[in-house]
């Protein structure tokens, strides 16, 4: 039976270090402030934003929920960034994605001041972390790199592989596990590997974040592997209140028998992805002049 990787716990230690770090801002006259921005009411979304403001007023962090209708035009947003880019008050800017179709995302993105990217997806801030530059790291990708520090795995010379090649977790987390200090080798399936298994099979540290549901079964994890569900898909189940339940990418109750480690979903990486958005606020704080 595989050690069940608490998620929700590591990240607590990591919120209260955040809420020390904001105290001792306020002290000195510097409150972080994170403009949280919804455009439209995709559930997943509107959910997503709740989680983290709830987190921000737990740690003491000013939220500033801005939620507009989905109707809103693409300028009308680019000049809402640029107010928020020129805010003193304003330490991290975060816009809530996906974005209605016809607004263009990457628009979006690089208008976002890097000073205040605090979920590290600017392209500077890409740039900064491919080179190992100082910068803002993608939240999900650095919670999982700490998740693994934290369970005090061996990551030098282990072997990683990731399934999924997104901007916001596969190449990112590919970057992160290549760093000296993870040491890690990275393999990075796809839709376009004719069969992941054969790479699966041989993974140390096993990287699910393809977005399907139980696509990860146990005949494709090495008996003993680190196994880290990313995956969070809604199955609707009349039974529970809100009309559905998560599930991740990976057969948890089979792969579970035989990994040596696994992140269950919910209280995974989930958990994780909030409290490095925090961590990344104070640090953007600390850096301002206000
Ligand atoms: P995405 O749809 O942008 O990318 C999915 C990737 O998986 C693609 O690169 C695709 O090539 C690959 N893929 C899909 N099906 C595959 C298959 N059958 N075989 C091999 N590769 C396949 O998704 P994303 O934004 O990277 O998110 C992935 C999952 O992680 C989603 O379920 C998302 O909700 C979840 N997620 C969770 C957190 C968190 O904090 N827990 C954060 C971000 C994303």
């Amino acid at each position: 039976m595989a050690v069940i990787i608490d998620g929700k716990e590591i990240a607590k230690k990591v919120r209260e270090d955040a809420r020390r770090r904001t105290d001792a801002l306020k002290a000195r006259g510097i409150s972080p402030c994170l403009a949280v921005v919804l455009v439209g009411e995709n559930p997943a979304s509107v959910s997503y934003v709740t989680g983290k403001e709830k987190a921000l007023a737990e740690a003491g962090m000013e939220g500033r929920d801005i939620r507009l209708p989905a109707a809103t035009g693409e300028a009308e947003l680019l000049d809402l960034i640029a107010k928020l880019n020129g805010d003193p008050g304003v330490h991290g800017i975060l816009v809530q994605l996906p974005l209605p179709s016809h607004i263009n995302e990457d628009r979006v993105i690089n208008a976002i001041s890097p000073e205040k990217d605090v979920d590290g997806f600017h392209p500077v801030s890409v740039g900064n972390m491919v080179l190992g530059r100082p910068g803002f790291l993608p939240c999900t990708p650095h919670g999982i790199v700490y998740l693994l520090k934290e369970m005090g795995m061996k990551t030098a010379g282990a072997h990683a592989v990731i399934l999924g090649r997104s901007n916001i977790v596969g190449k990112p987390l590919a970057n992160l596990l290549i760093r000296r200090d993870v040491n890690a080798t990275v393999t990075i399936c796809h839709t376009g590997t004719p069969d992941f298994s054969v790479y699966t099979k041989q993974a140390d540290i096993l990287i699910a974040a393809a977005g399907k549901p139980g696509l990860v079964s146990a005949g494709m994890v090495k008996p003993g592997a680190a196994v880290i569900d990313v995956g969070v898909n809604r199955i609707p189940d009349a039974s529970k209140k809100s009309g559905f339940i998560l599930r991740g990418d990976v057969d948890y109750e089979a792969v579970e028998k035989i990994a040596g480690w696994i992140t269950p979903v919910p209280g995974g990486v989930g958990p994780m992805t909030i409290a490095m958005l925090l961590r990344n606020v104070v640090e953007a704080a600390a850096a301002s002049r206000t």
